[in-house]
């Protein structure tokens, strides 16, 4: 596979960069920098911007007003996102239920919600877990009464991610109890402001709020929110599930991390010698960047396909998300380990805002122990990776 940059590449990689340069504001840079973690305003005013630009949904075909980004220009602004300290996208909205409202939404859905997606000006968040419904998530039970022009939902949904900043939620529920567990679910698009939607939230070790269980009681719901046909929603649930393990691949936070390590291992000394210059340290980072180069490979290679029509397949995106959470693991380990004893010092202020205490240590031992917390949480969401296994060991191996 040929990885050198055509002049057209080599052109956007230009662009990106001159346009990150000249519009991520300096105050949210120096957050992602710094590990510093970002509130709704910092992801959405990030996020709007590269709306304005039509990059926020860069990938999306350009009859649903995309930019019909190829592969490798999804690859490459990921990229230069990660060495520029770009803040994370979040992508419920322009790779979960974007590409399931175009792909099957009936023109008054896609009317009314892709511009607002495409602009950012509304935040979605993913209502699929429950409790007892994770890796079975076939199992759910929140159940939404079919009343006609209506649905009446109740339940509950957990670890919703950002629910408490959500505008929306596609949420996966139960219109049938006939036949197998997966025929009765339908996927349903709920506005978090109808009354009955309660979002409480769930505290992280590090302080941090950004999951939250949500509760429905008698939450009614127009029937013009369904998507699709009642019933079929486990089609577009796991339609939706392999776009976002793709997402998994973590290549901007990887890009970023590695760039991380890289410096600071060569800034860092252990006795006499500069970390780096340690052979079993540098092996290690070496390693890393091998594994890396193999998953950029591997999800160019899927991309492409994806692009040229072939959907992404359950075992191919599996393998992209279990190698992906896995290295960007690794990285976060071995930040850990060069941060030292400095990185043990737990700093709410300057992490979280929560104080008005000045950064204690150095700048590089802030983050990587939150971010190493936070980052075992990798191999569980999305499908864990065990269950990702399964998948690759029925659709991949034929076993
Ligand atoms: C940080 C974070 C953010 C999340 N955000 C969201 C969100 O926004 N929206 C949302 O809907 N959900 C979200 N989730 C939930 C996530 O999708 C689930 O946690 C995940 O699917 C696993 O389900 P579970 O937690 O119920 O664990 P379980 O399914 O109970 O699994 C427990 C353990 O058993 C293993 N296991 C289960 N089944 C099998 C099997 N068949 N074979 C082998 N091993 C198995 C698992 O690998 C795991 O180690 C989030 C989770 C986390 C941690």
């Amino acid at each position: 596979m040929d990885l050198t940059l055509s002049p057209a590449e080599q052109a956007f990689e230009a662009e990106v960069r001159a346009f990150i340069g000249e519009h991520l504001p300096a105050d949210i840079r120096e957050k992602v920098r710094l590990d510093r973690f970002l509130d709704r305003d910092d992801f959405m005013r990030w996020q709007q911007i590269l709306g304005r630009q039509g990059w926020f949904t860069g990938a999306w075909p350009r009859e649903h007003g995309g930019q019909a980004w190829s592969a490798m220009q999804t690859i490459i602004f990921n990229r230069v996102a990660g060495e520029m300290h770009c803040p994370e996208l979040q992508v419920f909205g322009p790779a979960m239920v974007g590409p399931v409202l175009y792909t099957f939404g009936t023109e008054a859905q896609k009317a009314k919600h892709l511009p607002a997606i495409r602009d950012s000006s509304v935040w979605w968040c993913q209502g699929y877990s429950e409790p007892g419904a994770g890796s079975d998530l076939a199992s759910l039970k929140t159940q939404a009464d079919d009343q006609g022009d209506h649905f009446v939902v109740n339940g509950q949904k957990i670890w919703t991610s950002y629910a408490h900043f959500a505008d929306w939620m596609f949420c996966l529920v139960r219109t049938g109890r006939e036949g197998r567990k997966q025929e009765g679910i339908s996927f349903l698009l709920i506005d978090m402001k109808t009354p009955g939607v309660d979002v409480q939230p769930i505290r992280m070790l590090d302080g941090r709020h950004y999951l939250n269980a949500v509760f429905f009681d008698d939450v009614k719901v127009p029937r013009e929110n369904l998507i699709g046909e009642a019933g079929r929603g486990w089609t577009y649930a796991k339609f939706l599930l392999e776009h976002e393990r793709v997402e998994n691949a973590n290549l901007r936070f990887i890009t970023q991390e590695l760039q991380k390590l890289r410096r600071v291992a060569g800034e860092v000394r252990s006795g006499r010698r500069r970390l780096i210059d340690d052979p079993a340290f540098a092996a290690e980072v070496a390693g890393v960047e091998v594994q890396f180069k193999a998953l950029e490979i591997g999800l160019l290679r899927m991309l492409s396909d994806m692009h040229a029509g072939a959907p992404a397949g359950p075992g191919k995106s599996s393998f992209i998300k279990i190698r992906g959470t896995e290295i960007a693991q690794r990285i976060t380990e071995l930040l850990v380990q060069a941060a030292g004893p400095d990185g043990q010092r737990y700093q709410p202020g300057p992490l979280l805002g929560a104080n008005d205490d000045a950064l204690v240590g150095p700048e590089h031992a802030l983050g990587p122990v939150p971010s190493y917390q936070f980052c075992r949480a990798m191999t569980i969401y999305g499908g864990s990776t065990e269950v990702q296994k399964n998948i690759m060991a029925k659709h991949a191996l034929g076993l």
